[in-house]
């Protein structure tokens, strides 16, 4: 299959070190499919350990040039690729939805976003401070100074195949780091096209480098190298635990946006078309395969009914389509294994008493293809309220009071986002303040924007991306000590 493209050159088959696209040195390449139809669309160099240590170096020589510009040289560098990336957005789509599956819509609009992010820390670069603080002594001065941490790795997942790698590579770049780039295997062509598109912006060579492949060699030759100072890493919580411990014997520097398993609060007071309209945002972007999607719904009772059947109105809605059909909503999931665990979430909710209240028309069929369903009566014990089901799956909670509604929305190890529908101004801060998650969202469906700080807390992670923030992780303070003056 081929993607039918205005610039055939996006869709790059190799990987880029020192300014040179090229193949792995043993020759070694992987196939990458179509979730929606199986078929193999491109082939990505398996690169070696070896292969990364050549990325690493050339980011390495990189670095001296690349800090000593100035913020405003490499903002304009920043501002040329936002300007590419959105010159490009339909043809950025077309690759998105032929190897990661979602709808054009949504594929159009993440390149957007991932380039919202190049042009908000071009400008953030230009932002990086430090501070003068008053001496124990009259002849003394303290200066606070921010500079680049370094190479910086960047690891990356399949479900926002572009806005992972600018949320990551447009602070480090902007902080002044070069970097190396790790796509997932099941979605490198995006990646690629932007460091395509990037080669294009002027970027110097070795600054920006990929490499694509098996991830365990290149994870473990990224964390396991001293010069790599620092690693960013979106994913599942059980390989950013894996990195963690391959880090600790250099004592990187790391960013890690892990699993969730976001509550989503509806309470008796909600505007429970508000609340509808916000659920079907959070939880059927992208198929449900976002770590931000509600994986619990928790209705209070006095709306559990009313909201069931508004939900299921919306959801009869829903189209389930390969993503390049026009109207297509749910396009197909990832991977086989992918539909096996949404299937398994189910089985094991009706084996424990859940429902079938409604299901979206039945849509595409091929083997990725998951039905959007809406299941009442969820309870604590179900394998859907531990694991994300990062699915098409929407549980129903039933609880009683406040205080047990944000009781169960709290009983989980992660706490990345979580969502409540109120009109109730103390009630509005009483559950704000009490939920447990980097990200707490009050009447709408969405946080993830470039200007807001996006992490979470407990298992889901360290460190936060966007705004201010997401440069401050790029960045190390100095503290100069001038005395004898
Ligand atoms: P998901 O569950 O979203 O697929 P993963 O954590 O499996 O998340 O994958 C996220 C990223 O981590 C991908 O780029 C994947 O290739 C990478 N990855 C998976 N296993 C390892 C590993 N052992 N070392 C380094 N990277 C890994």
């Amino acid at each position: 299959m081929t993607i039918s493209l205005n610039n055939p050159d996006l869709f790059v088959q190799h990987v880029h070190i020192d300014g040179e696209w090229t193949g792995a040195r043993s020759g070694a390449t992987m196939d990458v499919d179509d979730p929606a139809t199986g078929a193999v669309i491109g082939m990505i160099p398996d690169c070696s350990e070896a292969d990364t240590q050549a990325a690493i170096d050339a980011a390495e020589a990189a670095w001296p040039a690349w800090r000593a510009k100035t913020a405003g040289e490499r903002a304009a560098l920043l501002e040329r690729w936002y300007t590419l990336m959105m010159d490009n957005v339909a043809d950025l789509g077309r690759i998105m939805t032929a190897e990661q599956g979602k709808p054009k819509a949504e594929a159009e609009g993440e390149i957007r976003y991932a380039a919202s992010f190049v042009k908000w820390f071009a400008e953030e670069g230009r932002r990086i401070d430090g501070s003068m603080i008053p001496a124990p002594e009259a002849n003394r001065r303290i200066l606070v100074m921010k500079e680049p941490v370094g190479v910086s790795a960047a690891i990356t997942p399949w479900n926002f195949p572009s806005a992972m790698i600018t949320r990551k590579c447009a602070p480090a770049l902007a902080a002044g780091c070069p970097v190396v780039v790790k796509p997932s295997e099941l979605t490198p062509f995006s990646a690629l096209a932007l460091v395509k598109l990037a080669e294009q912006a002027g970027f110097p060579k070795g600054v920006i480098n990929i490499v694509t492949g098996q991830a365990a060699p290149i994870g473990s030759a990224l964390t396991g190298s001293e010069t790599v100072r620092k690693l960013s890493f979106t994913g599942s919580t059980r390989v950013g635990a894996l990195l963690m411990r391959q880090s600790a014997d250099t004592i990187k520097r790391l960013s890690l946006e892990l699993g969730g398993n976001a509550p989503l609060i509806v309470f008796d007071d909600a505007d429970l078309d508000l609340a509808v309209a916000a659920t079907m945002a959070s939880k059927f972007r992208n198929a449900g395969q976002t770590c931000v999607c509600a994986n619990r719904i928790l209705v209070q009772d006095g709306v559990y009914d009313a909201f069931a059947q508004k939900l299921a109105k919306a959801v009869s809605a829903l189209k389930v389509a390969p993503g390049d059909r026009d109207g297509s909503t749910i396009g197909p999931l990832i991977n086989r294994a992918a539909v096996d665990k949404v299937h398994a979430h189910v089985e094991d909710a009706l084996s424990h008493g859940a429902s079938i209240f409604a299901k979206a028309p039945e849509g595409a069929t091929g083997e990725r293809f998951a039905t959007p369903v809406i299941l009442t009566g969820a309870t604590r014990d179900m394998r859907l309220a531990r694991e994300e089901t990062f699915g098409p799956v929407a549980p129903l909670f039933r609880f009683h009071d406040e205080a047990e509604g944000i009781a169960l929305a709290n009983d989980t190890s992660f706490g990345l986002a979580s969502y409540f529908y109120t009109e109730n101004l103390h009630r509005a801060f009483r559950v704000g303040e009490r939920l447990e998650a980097g990200m707490v969202v009050l009447n709408t469906g969405g946080m993830a924007m470039e200007m807001a700080p996006f992490g979470g807390i407990k298992q889901s992670g360290l460190g936060r991306e966007g705004a201010h923030a997401g440069i401050e992780e790029y960045l190390e303070t100095k503290a100069f000590h001038i005395g004898g003056l």
